[in-house]
């Protein structure tokens, strides 16, 4: 099977399923970070080049199965994924985590996108704000005017569009007490991020209700039609199932 890789499901999946049951993994990864998680099984980094190099490489590679476990902020991939599975014929599984929902105490704005985050940073009123959208999406900030971001990221942004910003280089998953104690280092007053959903980086919505602190949460891009699990043991049970 392929998995399209990149999150921590991707990589509990190919744990849990290579070498079992007659099953070989490959897991791919898009090349953002430089040293991807290590996984079990066959690795291949880089894009295919759109449907028609996804389709090909499903064939070529001679893959029975397919699983998108790409990030729910892959905005391109799952929908390539769907295209190339249907013209090689290859039965394809989307594994989505759920997104985050708000509990009593939480002070949620909702974000259409990564400018309107913008936009509603902009009319906080705040100084320092917690930017943990990824280093990739940060020049939408560029335009808001009289905020101190302190950028979370992976890698270091280069270059950094934000003309005034701090950056610490972390990555998941984070404790709460850890993701308190940087708000109040930072004496951050609002909190941007995207509702990845999941445990890894649930903990600075935690850390941001005991502040009392707004977060701007950013919507998940649009899923493309078809079967869709929400756990790595339903993705397992749907690969056993067809092996
Ligand atoms: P995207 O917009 O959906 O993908 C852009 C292009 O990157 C795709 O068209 C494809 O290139 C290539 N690509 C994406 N995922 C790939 C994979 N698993 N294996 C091989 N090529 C892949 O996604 P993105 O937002 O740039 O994210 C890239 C990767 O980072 C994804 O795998 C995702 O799981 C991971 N990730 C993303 C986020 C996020 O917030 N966006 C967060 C954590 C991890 P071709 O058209 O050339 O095939």
């Amino acid at each position: 099977m392929l998995v399209l890789a990149g999150t921590t499901e991707a990589a509990a999946l190919a744990l849990e399923l290579h070498g079992r049951a007659g099953v070989e993994v490959t897991s791919s990864f898009a090349g953002r970070t430089t040293r991807p998680a290590a996984v079990p099984g066959a690795v291949r980094v880089g894009g295919f080049g759109g449907v028609d190099g996804l389709a090909s490489a499903l064939v070529d590679g001679g893959f029975d199965l397919l699983v998108d476990a790409t990030h729910p902020f892959a905005a391109r991939m799952p929908h390539a994924a769907a295209a190339a599975a249907e013209r090689a014929g290859v039965p394809r599984l989307r594994l989505l985590r759920p997104g985050w929902t708000a509990v009593k105490g939480d002070r949620w704005l909702a974000a259409q996108d990564l400018a309107d985050a913008a936009r509603l940073v902009g009319g906080l009123g705040v100084e320092r704000v917690l930017l943990t959208t990824g280093r990739l999406e940060l020049s939408p900030f560029a335009a808001v005017a009289g905020v101190h971001f302190v950028v979370r990221s992976i890698e270091r942004p280069q270059p950094m569009p934000l003309p005034d910003a701090t950056i610490v280089l972390a990555r998941g998953p984070f404790a709460e007490a850890d993701e308190v104690a940087l708000l109040a280092h930072h004496r951050i007053q609002a909190v941007v991020a995207k509702d990845s959903g999941g445990s890894a980086t649930a903990a600075k919505l935690t850390a941001a209700r005991a502040a009392g602190i707004p977060v701007v949460l950013v919507r998940r891009p649009p899923q493309p039609v078809g079967p869709t699990v929400a756990t790595v043991s339903a993705a397992a049970a749907w690969v056993r199932a067809r092996s």
